[in-house]
């Protein structure tokens, strides 16, 4: 390898999310307090920063206030203040309004945010202090030595789809760091590899998650108020299904919109994009939608089994951060504030190393110590069974949840935790009607209201370079035929928003798998939910992806 493609910087942190950034200013911060010279880097994949980021966002502000000075929190990119929050129960006709808000539901006061104008907000910071931030590059592997990680790779490019060298040909830079963080956000590539090898996982549930749909809309005037916010539960899920929506209403007539379903359905032709375009079409929504236009586009998972599906943090040289670590509160949907507290905490541990010379993963389990009296298990550890519960119904669960807020989060009859995948059931299993029959009649699109797949993700502007090795891998297909064709009906090409898998049915009436990788909104769900975990996402080229702005 020539010596151009190899970088030495004494911290690197992979993703430039909320997580990531703020271990950054942390670090840079406590350093330059010091007068101390050390080189930070974030390198992220989206082409620009912000352009991976997507999220509500309602935030809690406390954890941004404890990051920024005065004048930097002053000006934090805010979009509006919540001036109301309602809970609105959805029945296939009808809604009414909750007299109150459930538990950890109730927003007044907190703000609303493109997360992505925050990250840029927050990568300015950093650069401004001395961090180098570079947006565009895949980072797929790792670097060992010894057993331990030493780097990581980026992605070598000029590659053809079958992995021959072209003459555009470049080899991915080889970056060697004292110290890595992985801030790569939900199911995080790297993060996976980690927790599989070095088996983090030995002591945890498995990760639960959700995928979250949503959509910006420009309205007309008078449609909705700047800072109202709506939350909405019951249709058109079922009661065993986990999920709601959100309706934001930002300034200048737009709305962002989200639906989000828990991954642990049963269906296996469940399809999480339709049942965004069917809770659209309740009149609660389309009255607030009527007259507007669809602006962007965008889906990503969300972990959020609690506290009890943490895996263990930290080995030799390495910690892992944000939504990568499954930091995310739940019942609240709240994730950006822990990141940032985790961050923080990842940037207390650095610094420690750094001044000790020190990356073991004897000097870097301060990390956990630091997490365990922050605010992340002060919020966690008491609503830490439940996601667990609700996986057994809205009634059950719901019941379950209400005796834990009595008990601190104590649960005598906590449910097994299983992983997503093996949620899904096969078609000879599944007893209740296909996802096409329960809402015959709701799955037209009229490209107004409602859309196709393929249009939503036109306005995602996700582009990729078609000249690669395709980025999801089967490494067996013909047990994937066997398997998640035949048993299952192929679940992909229902619950990717964006597409990417289509059943290919030949004269023959053979079933085969199509895929259109350069759709991929790079939201994970492929590598959470297919069954026997046949898919993995690996990351693409850098800059490749959706282009999300003001997400
Ligand atoms: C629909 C939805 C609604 C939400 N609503 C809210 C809300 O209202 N309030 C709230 O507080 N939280 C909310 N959340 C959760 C919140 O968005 C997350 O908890 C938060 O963004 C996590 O930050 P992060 O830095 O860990 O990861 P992310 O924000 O996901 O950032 C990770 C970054 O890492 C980059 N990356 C990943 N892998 C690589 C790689 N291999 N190489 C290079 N770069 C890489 C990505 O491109 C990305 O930019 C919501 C999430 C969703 C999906
Ligand atoms: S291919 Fe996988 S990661 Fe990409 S959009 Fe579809 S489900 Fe999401």
């Amino acid at each position: 390898m020539k010596s151009e493609n190899r970088l030495f910087t004494d911290v690197l942190i992979v993703g430039a999310g909320p997580s990531g950034l703020s271990t950054a200013l942390h670090l840079a911060n406590k350093l330059n307090k010091d007068n101390e010279k050390k080189r930070i880097m974030v390198i992220d994949k989206g082409q620009e920063i912000g352009s991976h980021i997507l999220s509500g966002t309602l935030i809690k502000e406390k954890a941004l206030k404890e990051l920024l000075n005065e004048e930097e929190f002053k000006n934090l990119p805010i979009e509006s203040e919540v001036i109301s929050d309602d809970t609105i129960k959805l029945s296939p006709d009808g809604y009414s309004t909750l007299p109150f808000h459930p538990p950890y539901m109730n927003n007044i006061g907190n703000k609303i945010v493109s997360l992505s104008n925050v990250c840029i907000y927050l990568a300015k910071l950093a650069v401004e202090k001395g961090v180098e931030v570079y947006a565009g590059f895949s980072i797929s592997d790792f670097i060992y030595e010894d057993g331990k990680i030493i780097g990581v790779k980026s992605i070598d490019t000029g590659v053809d789809k079958e992995g021959n060298k072209q003459k555009n040909f470049q080899e991915g830079t080889e970056v060697f760091a004292k110290l890595i963080i992985l801030a790569e956000g939900s199911r995080g590539s790297l993060a996976k590899k980690v927790k599989n090898k070095f088996a983090l996982r030995a002591n945890s549930n498995p990760q639960l998650y959700s995928i979250g749909i949503k959509e910006k809309w420009s309205v007309k005037e008078g449609s909705i108020k700047e800072g109202e916010v709506y939350h909405t539960f019951g249709y058109p899920l079922k009661s065993e299904e986990f999920g709601g929506g959100f309706i934001y209403g930002l300034g200048d007539n737009r709305v962002e919109l989200g639906f989000a379903i828990g991954l642990d359905y049963k269906d296996p032709t469940l399809d999480p994009h339709a049942l965004m375009q069917i809770w659209k079409q309740h009149p609660f929504l389309k009255k607030i939608l009527k007259g507007g236009s669809l602006t962007q586009y965008g889906a990503k998972t969300i972990p959020e089994g609690g506290w009890n599906c943490i895996s263990k943090l930290y080995i030799d040289n390495l910690l892992i951060v944000g939504d990568s670590a499954g930091f995310v509160a739940m019942p609240a949907l709240k994730g950006v504030h822990l990141s940032v507290t985790s961050g923080m905490c990842a940037a207390k541990t650095a610094y420690e190393a750094l001044k000790a010379n020190d990356f073991s993963k004897t000097k870097l389990s301060i990390y956990e110590k630091l997490i365990d009296e922050s605010r992340i298990k002060e919020e966690l550890y008491p609503v830490r069974n439940f996601r667990a519960v609700m996986s057994e119904g809205l009634f059950v669960g719901g019941f379950k949840f209400g005796i834990q807020l009595l008990t601190n989060g104590f649960c005598l009859l906590t449910p097994h935790m299983k992983k997503d995948s093996e949620h899904t059931q096969k078609l000879s299993q599944f007893k209740g009607k296909l996802f096409k029959d329960r809402f015959a009649g709701k799955l037209e699109h009229d490209k107004i209201l409602t859309f196709d797949k393929d249009t939503s993700v036109f306005y995602s502007g996700t582009s990729h370079d078609e000249e690669q090795p395709i980025h999801l891998q089967i490494e067996d297909m013909e047990k994937f035929s066997q398997i998640n064709i035949n048993e299952y009906g192929m679940p992909c090409q229902y619950f990717c928003p964006a597409a990417v898998y289509e059943e290919h049915i030949d004269k023959d009436g053979k079933h085969s798998l199509k895929i259109h990788a350069e759709n991929c909104v790079h939201c994970k769900t492929c590598d959470i939910k297919t069954p026997n975990d046949a898919i993995t996402w690996n990351p693409p080229y850098g800059g490749d992806g959706p282009q999300y702005q003001n997400m």
